[in-house]
């Protein structure tokens, strides 16, 4: 039976309705309030909204709770927490790096009051932003001179388009890489006026390969750390002191991207080797670009560190203005390479790295103390085991490396066949919690990783929340079938 068509008299007015909203309007103020409920009425007489009529009356009740889900979901901010349980610590999706405690406070600071960005106290007279970042990274990685600019992918481009427009840049085949979001070498070279000039073979490349390339148009030789693949068996790479010794014969500057970037040496946590870039410039790269929110567990940023005649140039470039880095992620950038300075303590200020060498034994205590919340929420919908699994470092960074860990694997019951759609729903439902709650699904199971998850009550919490389909809903219609193919 189609709904009784309310007359137009009996639908409320906005202004009757808005009386009732006083709570409503309190919070989320009248405009939107106003909107919202104009727009009901409007769904309303548009037949849209069969549920607002009950024979020929308004439904009040289902008014107010349709008007203060939507305001619930507009008032709700569009990026927000979510508990990064994928097995990926540096997820490019997810935000990258977590940054630390001391890193959010500066922010906090500098956000909300007038700072000296760019003003020199001593002097009392106009400062370079750069001076708050460039004698830490300076000290840190023993260049001459460095700058900050939005992130690695502006950094390579402004080296680039400063030392090598309308020249020749000469890279490696092995190197020509992709990062995830689209930087593309052989894109930023050509958007930055360069010309690149490959040499040697995807698998090999050798020193001759370079030298043979270089002519009256090489402006420099550049080396780009393969971070996020990696090629194994008959290869061969060019070092790069060798690199750097062909490029200072023939009078050229050598450029590396880094990629990550570390500034302390992983080994002493027993991570595998991250060339740090001290060493990257000991080897006698004169420029060398790496990221803020990867290894390094910092915010978004791209740092350039290198010989001081070519960073005076870099900064000349108009582009420096167009890409420079604003006083919050200097004050959250300047907290972090600050932890740099005590290596010691690094491991348990950084998140990032507190995660990356966080010992199995210490994961799994926390999975032994969310399965059996993450049991009971599940019963009857998922099986759930504890597992071992491996996480990544992720964003590019050691591809091939994987750390042990420990994980919740939660497989639908009786999904069968249905199977891929069920693990869909069950991950659907995780992510649709107060905190989203992001996992992987391998093999029709979803699995949480627990390496990130520092507190099992921030996930336990989140589980009274959870909203889980009827099982049986949705196999309703082939059983159905069965049935009916049985009878028959
Ligand atoms: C990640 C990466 C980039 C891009 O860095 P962003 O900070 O994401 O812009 C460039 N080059 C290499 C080798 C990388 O690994």
């Amino acid at each position: 039976m189609p709904p009784i068509a309310l007359t137009p008299r009996s639908i409320p007015s906005v202004d009757k309705l808005l009386a009732d909203c006083a709570p409503e309007i309190d919070r989320y103020g009248r405009s939107l309030v106003t909107e919202f409920v104009r727009e009901l009425l409007e769904e309303l007489r548009g037949g849209k909204r069969p549920e607002l009529v009950a024979g020929d009356q308004f439904e009040h009740s289902v008014f107010q709770a349709l008007l203060r889900s939507k305001l619930v979901s507009i008032a709700r901010n569009s990026q927000r927490a979510v508990l990064n349980l994928t097995g990926t610590v540096l997820h490019t999706n997810l935000g990258r790096a977590v940054l630390p405690a001391e890193a959010a406070a500066a922010v906090a600071e500098a956000m909300t009051s007038a700072t000296n960005l760019e003003y020199d106290l001593d002097r009392g007279a106009r400062g370079e932003r750069d001076d708050h970042l460039s004698n830490w990274l300076t000290r840190l990685t023993g260049a001459e001179a460095a700058t900050v600019v939005n992130n690695n992918a502006a950094a390579v481009l402004i080296v680039l388009g400063t030392l090598a427009a309308r020249k020749e840049v000469i890279v490696s085949r092995g190197e020509l890489v992709e990062i995830g979001g689209a930087f593309r070498i052989p894109d930023i070279m050509s958007r930055a006026g360069c010309k690149l000039i490959e040499v040697g073979t995807t698998n090999r490349t050798h020193l001759r390969d370079f030298a043979d390339a270089i002519g009256p148009r090489t402006a420099a030789l550049m080396k780009v750390h393969t971070s996020n693949y990696a090629i194994h068996g008959f290869t061969a790479q060019v070092a790069e002191d060798k690199l750097a010794q062909l490029a200072h014969e023939r009078g050229l500057p050598f450029i590396v991207d880094l990629g990550s970037g570390m500034l302390v040496d992983l080994d002493r946590w027993g991570l595998p080797h991250e060339p740090t870039v001290r060493e990257t410039l000991a080897h006698g790269a004169d420029v060398v670009t790496f990221s803020g929110d990867k290894l390094l567990g910092g915010p978004q940023a791209g740092m350039i560190a290198g010989r001081r005649e070519l960073l005076a140039r870099i900064n000349r470039n108009p582009l420096k203005r167009a890409l420079r880095v604003d006083k919050m992620r200097i004050a959250a950038l300047e907290a972090v390479l600050k932890l740099y300075a005590d290596p010691d303590r690094l491991r348990a200020r950084l998140p990032t790295l507190a995660w990356l060498t966080r010992p199995r034994d210490e994961i799994e205590q926390v999975a032994k103390a969310v399965l059996p919340s993450l049991q009971a929420a599940l019963a009857g919908h998922a099986d759930v085991a504890l597992v071992d699994c491996r996480s990544q470092i992720g964003s590019g960074s050691l591809p091939v490396d994987l750390l042990p860990s420990v994980g919740l694997a939660s497989r639908p019951v009786d999904a069968g066949r249905r199977s891929g759609r069920r693990v869909e729903r069950l991950a659907a439902a995780f992510r649709k919690l107060p905190v989203p709650v992001i996992g992987r699904i391998q093999e029709g199971v979803l699995v949480f990783d627990l390496r990130t998850l520092n507190d099992p009550s921030v996930l336990v919490d989140q589980l009274q929340h959870l909203v889980l389909e009827v099982p049986g809903a949705s196999r309703a219609a082939p059983n159905t079938d069965a049935q009916k193919a049985t009878a028959s």
